[in-house]
């Protein structure tokens, strides 16, 4: 028999099954409102322009194809650190921060949870409930037991921040917590100001680290304004992990680019955090590829073309927020018996929108219409285009 006889099953998440399954799906007209990915009003995923220049003007300089610095180059680390706090910010000029390039944000987040693994090997890892399929998955296969904090509550569809709050400072000092930056997925609902300055004040007061998980930068509020949960913990002076993605917000999904970031509340330690990474990426992949993060550097080190690149990530931002408009309005015309103003409340990609599993089921069955089965639905895949059978498939299946 097989070496591989005795290998245990290992189902695919939700996400990526129906990911599958609506590839497999033959009728022509289907709809994927699983993944996140970003489409414009014509369905497509859009290339930004400043992607294109800056693809253009790096294949125009021929350079050979080297390998890179395992943390990723200079002009990229330091582009995405003036993202997440801003131009020269104490944290920065305290020199308390290191960035290293990664595959996405999924590999910022599994070289994060190495790092904590190596220093909190019994560490709690608290990831909110609900939360993106694959936080737990992560955090468990890199060897920590996964709780979950509340987070949303679905009767009110808003955040619980009353109870997340208690059960946050119900943590053992040293516990790991995961908290999305923005856009929280599956949800769509976030924390407000004076939320995430309560929950800053719980992480500081319970000794807990923070790994702020940023893959939606720029489309909920804006750029500045969606760092607010990773600059107020770079105030407050503790230790905590970022792992930016530049998936959504480059629409660079298969370039795989994203980077972590270790904040050190001691920047005499800051060498030692970011030498344990690079270890840990030597010994899984070596060191990261060229393309994506050639891209993002240039555009965050580009005036023109990172004025372009904000330009067009506000405009992905207001369409989003347009098409939970029409949405809302669409499905209040049809009188079924419930309220979906709540979908314009929430921010980024997804939104809960209430969809039951046999709706969901129903709205594949019968329309060719994929969502999850929590109800989860990509908003950014909606366009006027698709919206009215969307609408009225929903409908169907509420009624
Ligand atoms: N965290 C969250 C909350 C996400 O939604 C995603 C993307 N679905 C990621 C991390 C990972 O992003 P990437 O595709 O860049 O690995």
């Amino acid at each position: 028999t097989s070496l591989f006889q005795s290998a245990p099953s290992a189902p695919l998440d939700p996400i990526m099954r129906l990911f599958e399954a609506f590839h497999q799906e033959t009728r022509p007209d289907k709809i994927n409102l699983v993944v996140g990915v970003y489409t414009d009003a014509q369905g497509r995923v859009p290339v930004l322009r400043a992607v294109q220049e800056a693809e253009r003007a790096w294949i125009d300089q021929a350079r050979p194809k080297q390998y890179r610095p395992i943390e990723g180059t200079a002009g990229f680390r330091s582009g995405v650190q003036r993202l997440l706090f801003g131009e020269n910010t104490a944290v920065l000029q305290a020199k308390r921060a290191a960035t290293l390039q990664s595959v996405g944000g999924t590999g910022a987040l599994k070289i994060g949870a190495d790092v904590l693994k190596q220093l909190l090997p019994d560490a709690i890892v608290a990831v909110s409930d609900p939360s993106w399929e694959n936080h737990r998955a992560l955090f468990e296969a890199a060897g920590f037991t996964v709780r979950s904090y509340p987070y949303y509550d679905a009767t009110r569809q808003d955040v619980r921040a009353d109870a997340m709050l208690d059960a946050l400072r119900g943590l053992p000092r040293g516990s790991i917590v995961v908290l999305h930056a923005c856009c929280h997925n599956p949800t769509g609902n976030d924390l407000d100001p004076a939320q995430w300055r309560a929950v800053v004040d719980a992480c500081v007061q319970g000794g807990l680290v923070p790994f702020v998980d940023m893959a939606y930068q720029g489309f909920g509020d804006g750029l500045e304004e969606d760092a607010l949960a990773a600059r107020l913990f770079a105030e407050a002076g503790v230790d905590f992990l970022v792992a930016s993605s530049f998936s959504k917000s480059f629409s660079l999904y298969g370039e795989r680019i994203g980077a972590l970031t270790l904040v050190s509340s001691d920047p005499g330690t800051i060498g030692r955090a970011e030498a344990l990474a690079k270890r840990l990426v030597r010994t899984n992949y070596s060191n990261p590829p060229t393309h994506g993060a050639a891209i993002v550097e240039a555009v965050l080190q580009t005036p023109a073309l990172y004025d372009a690149w904000t330009e067009e990530l506000a405009g992905m931002r207001h369409r989003i927020h347009d098409m939970r408009t029409r949405l809302v309005q669409a499905l209040d015309a049809q009188d079924l018996g419930r309220g979906f103003s709540a979908i314009t409340r929430q921010k980024g990609m997804f939104s809960y929108s209430g969809l039951t599993p046999t709706q969901a089921e129903a709205l594949r069955a019968r329309h060719g219409i994929y969502a999850l089965d929590t109800g989860r639905i990509c908003v950014a895949a909606l366009n006027p285009g698709n919206l009215p059978r969307v609408v009225d498939a929903i409908a169907d299946v509420v009624r």
